[in-house]
């Protein structure tokens, strides 16, 4: 699962921009959208669930399944994610959390304002843009979240890594998160270095693969309580 970000102003046309990608693209991707408007559902039943303390409440139709959570961070839903069979996660809004996470991003300039674009903007939209292009800027500029682990094992920090990629410098698959293995801990990733993804990956592969049922497995998710693995 890879990453990007769209910003910029109000009306600027993020959703806009976001609504043509998933359309014109042929992979899985996930939206991420943040708002500084209250969310008004008040009164609607799944509200009154979450209301009367229910950690999560769903309300499922004929046609799709919605899902209330309390307030998340963005790495915390990126975790949560992370458990999806997605390609692509865009984005929308989340600027300070962006450049917190060191997640590259496509800016969208109202006006000629250029005060959003920074070290780690990948792409700059004045007005018109060719979707075909801004689809093969995600491909060459999404990154797996790395979370600030900081390894140097691209030879970078996470923070200059990503500035490097802006400038073309370095591939995205050049992060040893790009290693297949993801680690969700209390719904937030836990990066881990190639030595330690190694000896998980493969032990793990290797003892499922003596289970029963189990036939070279393509995805694996293994959800661990803590708890309760103390009464075994
Ligand atoms: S290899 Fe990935 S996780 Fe490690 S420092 Fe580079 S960008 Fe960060």
């Amino acid at each position: 699962m890879r990453v990007i970000g769209v910003i910029g102003y109000k009306n600027s046309g993020k959703t806009k921009l976001i609504e043509d990608i998933i359309s014109n693209w042929d992979k899985k991707i996930a939206v991420i959208k943040h708002t500084i408007d209250d969310i008004d559902l008040k009164g609607k039943d799944s509200y009154r669930f979450r209301d009367a303390g229910a950690k999560i409440s769903i309300i499922s139709s004929d046609k799709e399944t919605v899902f209330f959570l309390n307030k998340l961070n963005l790495d915390e839903i990126l975790g949560i994610l992370m458990g999806y069979d997605i390609d692509f996660v865009i984005i929308e809004g989340f600027k300070d959390e962006l450049k917190k996470l060191n997640i590259p991003k496509i800016v969208l300039l109202k006006n000629g304002d250029d005060k959003l674009i920074d070290e780690q903007t990948a792409y700059v939209i004045k007005g018109d843009y060719n979707i075909d292009e801004v689809i093969k800027i995600i491909e060459e500029k999404a990154i797996i979240p790395s979370m600030n682990l900081n390894c140097g094992h691209c030879g970078y920090n996470c923070e200059t890594f990503v500035k490097a990629l802006c400038k073309n410098e370095v591939k995205w698959d050049q992060c040893v998160l790009s290693n297949g293995i993801k680690i969700i801990v209390d719904n937030k990733i836990i990066p881990t270095v190639p030595f330690v993804s190694k000896i998980i990956g493969r032990s793990l592969i290797a003892m499922l693969e003596c289970l029963k049922g189990v036939n070279k497995p393509k995805h694996v998710k293994i959800i661990i309580d803590t708890k309760k693995l103390k009464n075994i």
